[in-house]
Formats: structure tokens, sequence, C-alpha cells
């Protein structure tokens, strides 16, 4: 029983410890106020190497399948968009400057894109052609997977699933059931991965893309266009979607955001219509 208490009392300083050392926001607050304290017990370093092996691993896949950068064109205007967006990351993170970004085209039929940790970027022609996004279109999905790695989402989903790990192990210790705590990490990083965002989280993403897109002087309007089109495109929902379950709401808090970012927006064309 003793034991079992002090067990206890270990569980409690771990909860604080988490709490303390662990509670913070990735990122500035912006001009569309995103300030959620997250939970962060699992190193930047550890999410970005699982995002850096997974994202070589999907070059290497499309490149042997000649399906990797097939239009130079394309490439082009994508990496310009993302340019001007990855620039404005810095009003969010300065850390950002120094990422290794990365920008590749997937010839796929897939609607998807996204951004993983460090700004390991992938944008498939399933949805560039598909639905025939506009550069203002393409600004808003980016700007929103942009917006999933500068908050470290996946890096706080392997968080919160470590520390419900941690929390089942020492329960199951102090309870004298044998069970092997190596696999820890392992486990919480293939549910980090795995599991979709919250709808916090990609409401989240939808402000913080809002932001970036206005200042990169793309029209923020257009960000509900591009949800509008992917909603209407029949079938099974893409995966973009899928993981937001009301559409209606999301493009509700996009409208309701954009008085806050029209401003940034306008701000923008006049300097690119002064140079
Ligand atoms: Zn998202």
């Amino acid at each position: 029983m003793a034991s079992f208490i002090s067990n206890l009392r270990i569980v409690a300083l771990i909860i604080t410890l988490a709490f303390t050392a662990g509670c913070t926001s990735t990122t500035q607050r912006g001009a569309v106020g995103v300030e959620r304290k997250q939970l962060l017990i699992v190193s930047s370093q550890e999410a970005e190497r699982g995002a850096a092996t997974f994202y070589a691993q999907e070059k290497d896949k499309y490149a042997k399948a000649g399906a990797l950068n097939v239009n130079p064109r394309q490439t082009g205007r994508v990496r310009a968009i993302a340019l001007g967006l990855i620039e404005q990351a810095t009003v969010f993170r300065p850390d950002t400057r120094h990422w290794k970004w990365e920008v590749n085209i997937i010839t796929s039929k897939e609607i998807n894109a996204y951004c993983a940790a460090g700004g390991k970027m992938a944008i498939y022609t399933g949805l560039l052609d598909g639905l025939k996004l506009t550069d203002n279109e393409i600004a808003a999905v980016m700007g929103h997977e942009i917006a999933h790695a500068l908050r470290e989402h996946t890096r706080e989903a392997m968080s919160q699933a470590l520390a419900e790990q941690v929390g089942l192990n020492i329960l199951s210790s102090a309870l004298k059931l044998d069970q092997s705590s190596a696999s820890l990490l392992g486990n919480a990083a293939q549910i980090g991965l795995t599991l979709p965002f919250s709808r916090e989280k990609e409401r989240e993403a939808d402000r913080i893309g809002l932001e970036l897109m206005a200042r990169a002087g793309y029209d923020p309007r257009d960000a509900v266009s591009v949800w509008r089109k992917m909603m209407s495109t029949g079938g099974s929902p893409p995966e973009l979607l899928s993981t937001h379950p009301d559409p209606t709401n999301r493009i509700n808090d996009i409208e309701a955001h954009l008085p806050s970012v029209l401003p940034l927006y306008e701000n923008a064309r006049r300097q690119k219509a002064a140079h």
C-alpha cells in the first residue's frame, strides 16, 4: 500500500512537470489570435526525425514511379506561391527562417496536400489539376498545411499519446502488472502520426493559414471557395476534409476571421503595386 501511494506521488509529480515544462504555445498569436497552450513533452527533433524519414520515403517512391515534379511549369508556380507564404511564417515563428523547407508536386489522383514537421511539403495533382485551383486557392491550401507545421500539431499529438501511455504504464506498475515500457515512445509516435487532427487543430490551421495568405498578398476570401470546391467533389470525401466533420462550421469560422486579415491583404497588395 505504501509503495502504491508513493507511486501515485510520482504520477502527480510527472503530470505537474509535464504541464509546467511542456505547456506552451508553439506560435505567436498573430492577427487571428491563436494562443492555445499545447502539451509538448516529445521534442521537436523527435517529431522532425519521423517526418524527415517519412518524407524521404515518399519522395523516393514517387520519383521511381516518374510521378515527382513532372511538370516544371507547375512546380515553379507552386514553389513561388509557397515561398511567399514561407516568408510570412516568421510572423508566427521567427525560427522558421532556419527551417529546411521543401515543396514537391506528386502526380496522383488523390486530393491531398500536407506540410510535415519542419516544413516538408507535398501537393498532389489531384488537388491542383482536378479542382483547377487558382493561385489564391493554392495559397489557401498550402497556408493551412504550413500552419499545422508551425503549430507542431503532429508533435502535440505524439505528446498527448505519450502522456496517456506513460500514465497507463505507471498505473499498471503501481498495480503490479508487468508491462514493458521500452516501446512507449514508438507507440506514441505511431498514434500521433496516424490519428487525424482534432477539430480544434483544424480550426487553428484555417485561421493561421488565412493570415499567411493575406500577408503574402493572396485574397483570403478565396479560402472559402477552395473548401467549397472540395466539398462539391462528391463521392467519398477527400482526405483534407474527412478530418473535419462539419464543413459549414469551418466556412463560418473562416468568414468570421476575414475582417482581421483583410487589412493585411490590402496592405500587401499596395506594397506589391508600389514595386
Ligand atoms: Zn488540416
